[in-house]
């Protein structure tokens, strides 16, 4: 079995998996409590967050633990809008191929009387700073863009947009849950203001990820109650998943640039063998893109069936984003680089380690190509591509 799906989500590694039992069965106690597990409990929380600030360069009351990316994001976004509303400024600056998680909290916002402009992310799946610029107003309080697309992999010019909000005086967001330890982050040199990661998407357990907040900006609450988390986020701390995550982004952190050059050579080794696939497209930037995401675009075929197929063969593989895998809709994001309906109906996003070996790289292009030839095979659309009566795109 080749799991090729890391994008979806990660295995926990062997040190997250050890931290996260033993937190459980020794470290039980509750961190608001005085005795001695409780303060032991404390201890571990605030070395987790110690561990995790250090990773990315911040400081650890600048970070605030939650149930994973999802609510970091949303957190982020609602508490710049209060913070923009309470000035008059209710304008905000995104991409059209930002996760659900930020589109439709905007969508939320746009119902509250903000005004949101989507850039365009063009052929190559970036975003132009310039045209960040361009769109930043008076009245713009926040702009949030991706630091690496969960579907294409595309790694977005950070740290010129955080330049240009810096110096507009504009909050600047970014959903960081694909980079953060698979590729170096500081968010002091990208000059971010607010960060979201998930530990799942780096080894470490489900349900459990932060927001980093740069010291001064006021959080708005999501879950009200206790005074945990400084009294922006109510609830019994996860600690088991807390130190869990720290363990795992710890060690993907003290070898990222090892990791990602292996992982590299192997993607664009998968990038090469796929690219002789006729009537395909490498789906974003060749180059900026994340170590281990591949997406490709092939003409007349249904993605899903591609998946089944693939799954057939022993290689677990998405066709986009695990939100719109099930729905009818092409992916959001396909669209945003301009592919039309039909091409984008046939994508496969294969999202690998650097651990997987040549061979295994080799038997994942030999049965894509064996499964894209065999659906065009009694593919409608196929047999009208390749009779004339439609013309191809790709
Ligand atoms: C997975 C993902 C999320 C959501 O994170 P959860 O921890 O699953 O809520 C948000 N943004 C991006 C880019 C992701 O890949």
């Amino acid at each position: 079995m080749i799991y090729a799906d890391n994008a979806a989500t990660t295995k926990m590694s062997q040190a997250a998996l050890d931290t996260m039992v033993s937190v459980i069965q020794e470290n039980y106690g509750n961190p608001s409590s005085l005795y001695s597990i409780g303060q032991q409990a404390r201890e571990t929380l605030e070395e987790a967050r110690a561990a995790v600030a250090e990773v990315i360069g911040a400081q650890p009351r600048e970070i605030l633990f939650t149930s994973g990316g999802s609510e970091a994001d949303n957190q982020a976004i609602r508490s710049a809008a209060e913070i923009g509303q309470k000035a008059g400024k209710k304008h905000i600056v995104s991409s059209a191929f930002e996760h659900h998680a930020v589109l439709h909290t905007l969508e939320k916002l746009k119902k509250e009387g903000f005004e949101v402009t989507l850039l365009d992310v063009h052929e190559n799946g970036i975003v132009r700073p310039e045209e960040v610029e361009a769109a930043i107003r008076e009245d713009t309080c926040l702009v949030t863009i991706m630091y690496a697309n969960n579907e294409i992999g595309t790694i977005q010019p950070i740290r010129e947009i955080g330049d240009i909000c810096r110096k507009h005086g504009v909050l600047f967001h970014t959903d960081a849950v694909q980079a953060v330890g698979h590729i170096p982050i500081n968010v002091a040199e990208d000059r971010i203001d607010l960060l979201s990661a998930s530990a799942h998407k780096f080894h470490g357990p489900k349900g459990v990820g932060f927001l980093y907040a740069r010291k001064g900006i006021r959080l708005t609450n999501l879950i009200e109650g206790g005074a945990q988390e400084s009294g922006k986020r109510a609830g019994t701390e996860n600690v088991p998943g807390i130190a869990a995550m720290a363990a795992a982004l710890k060690e993907a952190a003290g070898q990222i640039e090892q990791n990602a050059a292996k992982t590299v050579q192997k993607r664009d080794r998968l990038i090469r063998g796929l690219s002789a696939i006729p009537h395909s497209a490498l789906n974003g930037d060749a180059a900026r893109r994340l170590p281990g995401n591949v997406n490709f675009c092939f003409e007349g075929i249904e993605g899903e069936s591609l998946l089944l197929l693939l799954d057939d063969k022993g290689i677990e593989a998405s066709s986009g984003s695990a939100c719109t895998s099930g729905s009818l809709d092409p992916s959001h994001v396909l669209l945003a680089i301009g592919r039309v309906h039909d091409v984008a109906h046939g994508s496969l996003r294969l999202s690998i380690e650097g651990n997987l070996t040549d061979e295994e790289i080799d038997y994942m292009i030999r049965s894509v190509t064996e499964v894209v030839e065999y659906l065009r095979s009694f593919s409608p659309i196929w047999r009208d591509l390749e009779s004339g009566k439609k013309p191809h795109i790709l």
